[in-house]
């Protein structure tokens, strides 16, 4: 694949502008303004001679993200954007604020090919992969804009991130990469909702990242009725690739468990989750549902998710409660996109 600039490691960078008959430490310079200075055009790049800067804008067109728009939550503070990609796609990202510093939400992908049936970004379908350096655009657009530098990145906005494997694990070395933005893998979360073959890709790569699964249910036929993915990779396979993972990388898996009343809140679902993760190195996340006006789930009710909390923490599951940020300003994934284009606002 033919990348562009900005999804470009500094050394394939330094292999285009020797072609360019340009000397190496150009590519450094290059590198460093859109990695380290976040610049969004060449003409930015003030220790770059002008005729190479005129080439580079001709041959090597900057793609990035524009801010189409921008909510900020009242209650909290969380801010949410939908950026434009350069040829019209639409995609979110969402900042937020914690004691530890500022975390991004970006998306991997426009659309998903998931279907999974609470989320918003699957109305719509699948468009397209986005390419490393978009990803990247999506946090450096939100850190100017905000005058902020994030700490932690959470790969838990629109689209799957194991189903863009290549660009996505391209976007991390350039996001981590010390002459970049040298974000600490230790700080980087990967969600997924359990494609199995990537997982064992990913654990061979001992990245030290945070893998995240999407669980949601305990039982085959309720998961593979609100996660179709189910249908490919059943959750004995799922958690037997998990199991592996947190043994050969001795890194805690987070589960993702969205709370949707009378489906897989009941005692009985909490005690088979418990089973089911029994003596793995994890954690369980419970998320109240946000609710999706296309979707029939409602969030439980906080004496279900208490009494759920109680039943996991007396079989040996560390759990928590995810706080809900945002949740004035259509936070959860693919929602803000979906309003956008079916014109509601
Ligand atoms: N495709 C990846 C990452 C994107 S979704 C994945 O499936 O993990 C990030 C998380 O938000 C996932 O756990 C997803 O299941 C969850 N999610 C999606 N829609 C939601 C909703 N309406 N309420 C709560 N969580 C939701």
């Amino acid at each position: 694949m033919n990348y562009d600039i900005k999804s470009m490691t500094a050394s394939e960078i330094e292999a285009v502008l020797k072609q360019l008959g340009q000397p190496s430490y150009r590519a450094k310079q290059i590198y460093s303004w859109l990695h380290k200075n976040k610049a969004s055009s060449y003409s930015e790049m003030t220790n770059i001679p002008k005729t190479l800067i005129g080439k580079l804008e001709e041959e090597y067109p900057l793609n990035g993200c524009e801010i189409k728009r921008r909510q900020i939550s009242e209650k909290d503070s969380t801010v949410k954007y939908l950026f434009e990609l350069s040829d019209g796609e639409f995609v979110e990202s969402v900042v937020m604020k914690y004691k530890y510093g500022y975390t991004v939400c970006v998306s991997t992908q426009a659309g998903c090919k998931m279907g999974c049936a609470f989320c918003a970004s699957t109305v719509g379908g699948f468009r397209r992969n986005l390419l490393p350096g978009e990803i990247v655009s999506e946090i450096y657009t939100a850190e100017n804009d905000l005058g902020i530098t994030v700490s932690h990145i959470v790969l838990m906005g629109m689209g799957e991130p194991l189903d863009n494997y290549e660009n996505v694990m391209r976007f991390l070395e350039i996001i981590t990469s010390e002459e970049g933005h040298n974000i600490s893998m230790r700080n980087i979360s990967l969600s997924t909702c359990g494609i199995v073959p990537r997982i064992y890709d990913l654990m061979q790569k001992h990245l030290g990242l945070t893998l995240s699964i999407s669980l949601h249910a305990p039982f085959d036929e309720m998961r593979s009725r609100i996660m179709p993915v189910n249908n490919k990779y059943h959750i004995d396979e799922l958690l037997t690739a998990c199991r592996r993972y947190a043994a050969e990388t001795s890194r805690r898996i987070s589960f993702e468990y969205a709370m949707l009343s009378g489906i897989n809140d009941t005692d009985e679902c909490a005690l088979a989750l418990a089973k089911a993760l029994k003596g793995m190195l994890c954690h369980v996340n419970l998320i109240p549902v946000n609710e999706v006006r296309e979707s029939p789930y409602h969030p439980s009710t906080p004496e279900r998710v208490k009494r759920f909390v109680e039943l996991l923490e007396k079989n040996g599951i560390t759990v928590t409660v995810r706080r809900k940020l945002g949740s004035d300003i259509d936070a959860s994934c693919g929602q803000l996109r979906l309003r956008h284009t079916e014109g509601k606002d």
